[in-house]
């Protein structure tokens, strides 16, 4: 049975999408499936695995809100075990329409991914930067949760919120969701700031703090545009290089 680990930070742009998408890239090249859940109405993590057309009909909008089979939205990737369940634009009205549910909102992702659950090693769901009924979703259906997290001042603010909003998550919803790991993206250790900031996140987060570190590398930040991830576009750059690590290191210990 599928282990499902929910990419999530409230906080825009640290790396939510690169670290889910490359991560499930590589623990497919190691010989798992994979499957990463879009779950965010922006799609990165759809055009990074190839599918650019966001109107895109059976997406995990028409799946969470339009009854569609949730086996049939699931696309192949160029990548052997990795597979794809899109987003399309029509998820941000998601929010509003599952708020609209009076019983059992939080549960209706757990409820869709059971049927594929046993098709998987790992699901990974990628999030949006909110706190929103979706990303409650996500975290209800997780067995884990991984926090990419860019070391600079405001990297802690908000994440008193986002730990509070796992709390309820425990105690009213899924008690075995927790902290997997924390994943320092962007990383420049050369960076005073950035080494005082990555002892505060492992004064609060201890051994979940991945020892892989993921530097800036514009080759990471380039491989979406061409819908591919890193290992596919330049195996051998130096965000490959930590993401291939990263993955290695996850294997072990999640
Ligand atoms: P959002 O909150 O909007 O979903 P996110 O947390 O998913 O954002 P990403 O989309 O993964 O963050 O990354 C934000 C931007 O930074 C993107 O343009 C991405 O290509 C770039 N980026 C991510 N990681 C790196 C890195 N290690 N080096 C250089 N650029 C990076
Ligand atoms: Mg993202």
């Amino acid at each position: 049975m599928a282990k499902i680990i929910a990419f999530s930070n409230q906080k825009g742009g640290v790396g939510k999408t690169t670290t889910c998408v490359n991560l499930a890239a590589y623990i497919a090249e190691a010989g798992k499936r994979v499957l990463v859940v879009d779950f965010d109405a922006q799609g990165n993590a759809s055009s990074s695995l190839g599918i650019f057309d966001k109107r895109t009909k059976n997406s995990i909008y028409d799946v969470i809100c339009g009854g569609a089979d949730i086996k049939s939205c699931i696309v192949d990737t160029e990548i052997k075990g990795l597979k794809i369940l899109p987003a399309s634009n029509d998820l941000a009205g998601a929010e509003l329409e599952l708020g609209q549910i009076v019983i059992g909102r939080e549960r209706v992702l757990e409820e869709k991914l059971e049927a594929v659950k046993d098709n998987f090693d790992y699901i990974f769901i990628d999030c949006g930067p909110s706190l929103g009924l979706l990303t409650v979703n996500a975290l209800t259906a997780s067995n884990g949760i991984v926090v990419p997290i860019v070391c600079e001042y405001f990297a802690l603010e908000g994440l008193a919120q986002m730990m509070n909003t796992v709390k309820l998550v425990r105690k009213f919803l899924n008690p075995s969701v927790n902290i997997a790991g924390v994943a320092l993206t962007m990383y420049d250790g050369r960076s005073k700031l950035t080494r005082e900031v990555r002892a505060e996140i492992e004064k609060l987060f201890g051994d979940k703090v991945f020892e892989t570190t993921i530097p800036k590398n514009v080759r990471l930040a380039e491989s979406p545009s061409f819908g591919k991830p890193v290992v596919l576009y330049d195996k051998k750059c130096a965000g490959a290089l930590a993401y291939e690590a990263l993955a290695k290191e996850f294997i072990q210990k999640i």
